[in-house]
C-alpha cells in the first residue's frame, strides 16, 4: 500500500464514496474512533498509574475497548449508521460517568457541548437530535441536583440556567446547519436522478426513429458490427435483409403523405412482430426502407422464415390503387444475404449483397424475396 492508500485507509476505513454527507461522516467517525481508543487507553493508564483513581481508569478502559470493538465493526461490516450510533453511545456513557465523578470541578461539564456536535454530525439531524435530547435530559437533571453542592457549593441556580440556555442555543445552531446540509444533499441527489433520466431518454431518442418507434439507421450502424463480431466468434450465420415498399411513390402521390406515414407505421409494426428473438433486430434505415438482422445456427430455417415475410405484408391488405402490380395492395421487395461471418465480411459487405439482391427482386417484378449467400 502506498502512502496515499494508507492515509485513505486510516481516514475512510476504505469505504467507497457515496455522497458528500456520508463521506464526511465516515471520515469523522473512523478517525474519532481511532483517536478515542488511543486517548481512552492513555487516560486509563494515567488514572491508574499517576492519579491512582482505579474507578476512572476502569471507565476509561471500558470506553477504550468499546471504541476498538466499534472500530472493528465499522471496518468489517461497513455499517455507517450503526457505527455512528454506537460511537455516540460510547461518548454519552463516558460523559455521564465523567460528570457524576467530576462534579463539575474545573467546569468539566463544558465538554458536554461535544455531544450535540458529534451526535448530529454523525447520525444526521433526526437521530442526532434524539441522542442529544437523551443526553441533556440526564445531564440537566444531574446539573439541577448539583446546585449548591457541585464545585464546593459554587454551582448555583443561575449557573444551571446559563448552562441550559447555552446548550440549547449551541444544539440549535448545529441542528439547523446539519439540516441545511442534508437538504442540499437531497436536492443534489434529485437533480442527479433527473439528469440521469433525461440522459437515458435522450440516448433512447438518438437511436429511435420518431415515426415508427423502431431503431434507426444510427443504431443500425452501431449495433450491426457488434452482432457480426458475436456471430463470428460463435461461428453462426447472419441473415441481413433489406426491405423496400413497392411503388410507394405512387402511393404517396395518390393517397397523400400522411396516409403514407400510417402505412409505414403498419409495416413497421408487422416487422417488429416478425422479429421474435431478443438477439434479432429490425431497423428503419431510410424513408420506406427497412433492414432486419437474424442470428441463426440453421441457415435454411432462417431463409424459410424470411420467405414468409412477403405474404405477411400482403396479408395486411392495405389498398394501393396505383401499384403496377395486379393485386392492388401494398407489397414489398426483399433482398437477403445469409452467410457465416468470416474475415472481411463486415457490415458493408452484408449491406451491399442484400442491396444487390433487393435490386434483383425489384427487377423480377417486385412482391418477392431474393436470397444470396
Ligand atoms: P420501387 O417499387 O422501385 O421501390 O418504387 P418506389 O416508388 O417505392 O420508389 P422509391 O423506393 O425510390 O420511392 C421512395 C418513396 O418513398 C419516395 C417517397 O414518396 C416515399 N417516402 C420516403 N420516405 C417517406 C416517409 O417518411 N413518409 C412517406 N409518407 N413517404 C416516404
Ligand atoms: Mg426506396
Ligand atoms: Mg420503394
Amino acid at each position: 500500500m502506498n502512502k496515499n492508500g494508507i492515509l485513505k485507509n486510516f481516514f475512510t476505513a476504505n469505504i467507497p464514496y457515496k455522497d458528500g454527507v456520508t463521506y464526511r461522516r465516515i471520515i469523522m467517525i473512523n478517525s474519532m474512533l481511532l483517536l478515542s481508543a488511543f486517548f481512552f487507553f492513555a487516560f486509563a493508564y494515567i488514572n491508574y498509574v499517576v492519579i491512582l483513581d482505579s474507578t476512572v481508569a476502569l471507565l476509561d478502559t471500558l470506553a477504550g475497548l468499546f471504541s476498538i470493538a466499534t472500530l472493528i465493526h465499522l471496518r468489517r461490516f461497513k455499517k455507517i449508521q450503526t457505527t455512528a450510533f454506537l460511537t455516540i453511545v460510547i461518548l454519552i456513557f463516558f460523559m455521564i460517568s465523567f460528570i457524576i465523578k467530576n462534579q463539575n470541578s474545573h467546569f468539566g461539564i463544558i465538554w458536554s457541548y461535544f455531544i450535540p456536535l458529534f451526535a448530529i454530525l454523525f447520525n444526521g439531524k433526526k437521530v442526532g437530535l434524539q441522542l442529544t435530547l437523551f443526553y441533556f435530559v440526564i445531564i440537566f437533571a444531574l446539573a439541577y441536583l448539583g446546585i449548591g453542592t457541585w464545585n464546593e457549593g459554587e454551582w448555583s441556580f443561575i449557573d444551571f440556567i446559563r448552562f441550559i440556555a447555552s446548550s440549547a442555543i449551541f444544539s440549535y445552531i448545529i441542528y439547523t446547519t446539519e439540516s441545511a446540509h442534508e437538504n442540499a444533499d437531497y436536492e443534489l441527489k434529485l437533480i442527479r436522478k433527473h439528469e440521469a433520466e433525461i440522459l437515458d431518454k435522450l440516448q433512447k431518442q438518438a437511436i429511435t426513429d420518431g415515426l415508427t418507434g423502431m431503431y434507426n439507421r444510427r443504431h443500425f450502424n452501431e449495433v450491426v458490427p457488434k452482432l457480426l463480431a458475436i456471430a463470428r466468434r460463435e461461428e453462426s450465420y447472419i441473415s441481413l435483409f433489406i426491405l423496400d415498399i413497392d411503388y410507394f411513390k405512387n402511393y404517396n402521390d395518390y393517397y397523400g403523405h400522411q396516409k403514407g406515414d400510417i402505412t409505414l407505421q403498419k409495416i413497421a409494426k408487422e416487422l417488429i412482430r416478425f422479429i421474435q428473438r431478443d438477439d434479432d433486430f429490425v431497423f428503419r434505415i431510410g424513408g420506406e426502407e427497412f433492414a432486419g438482422l437474424i442470428h441463426t445456427r440453421n441457415k435454411d430455417e432462417s431463409e424459410e422464415w424470411i420467405s414468409t415475410l412477403n405474404a405477411k405484408i400482403a396479408a395486411l391488405n392495405i389498398q394501393h390503387k396505383k401499384t403496377l402490380l395486379p393485386n392492388k395492395i401494398v407489397t414489398v421487395s426483399i433482398g437477403v444475404c445469409t452467410t457465416k461471418v468470416t474475415e472481411g465480411k463486415n457490415i458493408d459487405y452484408f449491406y451491399k449483397k442484400a442491396d444487390e439482391a433487393l435490386y434483383k427482386a425489384k427487377e423480377r417484378g417486385r412482391n418477392t424475396t431474393v436470397m444470396v449467400h
